[in-house]
């Protein structure tokens, strides 16, 4: 099974300015609401929204109709994954602290995708809070593979990376903190894209780490992930941490001749065998196609790992602290007192993951421990910021795996959160110096899909975009 481009009216051909009078706006949420309901045994979806999406998708018919100007995106439907706030269902990051919570306003990236006449036809599941990398951690049940059900899809944007693989809409926003749009984009078989660093607006986006927290996208190709891009990218009231943008982001087919390094601590010994026949025939291609190929060290991304598990429990443990059951989400009935009621609104909203990194996170801010752990990982991280900056004095792009495995087995890791961790070493040095990159499907290993990771500087998204997309052929 691959990911199904001939099921949507293609995006190229609303790029083009070609709106398929057979396809109305109302057609395409109806059949993206069928499919959704058809293949409802993935459990990809947590909610769907056939009102709104219905209500919204009629009003463009009528502007069209009546001769307005359609937008970029009029009538193509898309899902959003749980953590970002959207009208018409609840928003509950799958988890039990949130069920039933109704959004007071939109997130700033869907209300772009919505102004360009985008309809947000469903939320997609994912691990709690986006904690984790299979959507096991999810309140909702887990999301099953698109290509062997007994597998998962990757997280935590696996219900997203699932509804591209399986056809429901053309593209999904996901959120990757540490690689949750590129790992279950590997896993699933289809794109998973992380912008730069500020770059899209996190405005109405349920915080993980703020620090490296960005949103991303699942889709099936880098041209309509480019074209989403040039929609998403750029100034928000609402977010101050924005870049500047390009420009353009859409692609010209201008990739030039790269000087391209493969990130030899991604090639070594945890890496598995088949998945480095798949990489290996990518690199080939890579040549193929005119580009030179070189082998770059950096030694510091093994301790990446190590880093990002300090760093990112201690921002959450501070964003987690807003849902105390007084504000937002789930309430305990009847606790007897404040203090009570925080403990047990917070003991049993929360799951296991989301407690974990609580008190990860709580012990390693707290003073004597602070020097010892996370002043640390800080000092590691700025090494890891230096030494991409260093590689990319050398080459313009750098490639590699985008997981070490597979899809694992439903089960396989759920009672093992540090080999679960494992699986996240190729993807948080990313995170944790910002810069940009992309996984794209690179074969199959044991009938399974294969994600290359492509790596670019800071602020070259657009460079990024156009080498997968020659790479994509
Ligand atoms: N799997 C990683 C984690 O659990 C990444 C999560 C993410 O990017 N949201 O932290």
């Amino acid at each position: 099974m691959s990911v199904s481009s001939s099921t949507w009216l293609s995006i190229d051909l609303i790029i083009k300015g070609v709106i398929d009078a057979s396809s109305t706006a109302e057609a395409n949420v109806e059949k993206a609401l069928r499919l959704i309901d058809e293949k409802k045994e993935f459990n990809a979806v947590i909610a769907s929204i056939p009102e709104r999406a219905l209500a919204r998708a009629r009003e463009i018919d009528q502007n069209i109709a009546a001769g307005k100007k359609p937008g970029r995106l009029a009538g193509v439907p898309f899902i959003a994954k749980d953590n970002f706030l959207v009208f018409g269902a609840a928003t509950t990051a799958a988890s039990n602290i949130l069920r039933g919570f109704d959004a007071p306003y939109q997130s700033s990236a869907v209300e772009k995708l919505e102004a360009e006449g985008a309809i947000c036809v469903a939320k997609a599941n994912l691990d709690a809070f986006a904690h984790g990398g299979s959507t096991e951690n999810s309140d909702f049940g887990t999301t099953l593979n698109p290509h062997d059900p007994t597998r998962v899809p990757g997280g935590s944007s696996g219900g997203s990376a699932a509804s591209v693989a399986l056809g429901l809409t053309p593209f999904a926003l996901g959120t990757d903190t540490g690689g949750s749009c590129r790992e279950p984009a590997s896993f699933s078989g289809c794109i998973g894209y992380k912008p730069t660093y500020g770059l899209i607006s996190r405005y109405g986006v349920i915080a993980m780490a703020s620090s490296t927290d960005v949103v991303g996208l699942l889709a099936r190709n880098s041209r309509e992930t480019a074209l989403l891009l040039d929609i998403l990218a750029g100034k928000d009231v609402h977010d101050s941490t924005i870049v500047e943008r390009a420009e353009s982001y859409m692609i010209t087919n201008s990739a030039k001749s790269l000087r391209v390094g493969v990130i030899k601590e991604f090639m070594g010994s945890g890496l598995n065998d088949d998945v480095r026949k798949a990489i290996d025939i990518g690199i080939t291609k890579i040549k193929a196609a005119g580009n030179e190929v070189v082998e770059v060290s950096m030694p510091s991304l093994e301790l990446a790992l190590a880093a990002y598990y300090i760093i990112v429990p201690a921002e959450i443990s501070s964003n987690l602290s807003r849902y105390d059951g007084q504000r937002f989400g789930f309430s305990a009935p009847d606790s007897g007192g404040l203090e009570q009621s925080y403990m047990t609104s917070r003991g049993v909203g929360f799951g296991a993951e989301a407690k974990r990194r609580i008190m990860i996170g709580t012990y390693v801010l707290s003073s004597g421990y602070y020097d010892a752990y996370y002043k640390k990982a800080a000092k590691l991280r700025t090494k890891i910021i230096q030494e991409f900056d260093e590689v990319f004095k050398n080459v313009d792009i750098l490639v590699g795996p985008t997981a070490p495995q597979t899809a694992p087995k439903i089960g396989e890791f759920s009672d093992d959160p540090l080999s679960m961790y494992l699986l996240d070493i190729m993807t948080v040095p990313v995170n944790l110096a910002g810069v940009p990159a992309i996984s794209v499907p690179c074969g199959m290993a044991n009938n399974m899909p294969v994600g290359i990771q492509m790596i670019a500087p800071m602020h070259k998204d657009k460079e990024l975009l156009e080498f997968a997309n020659s790479f994509e052929g």
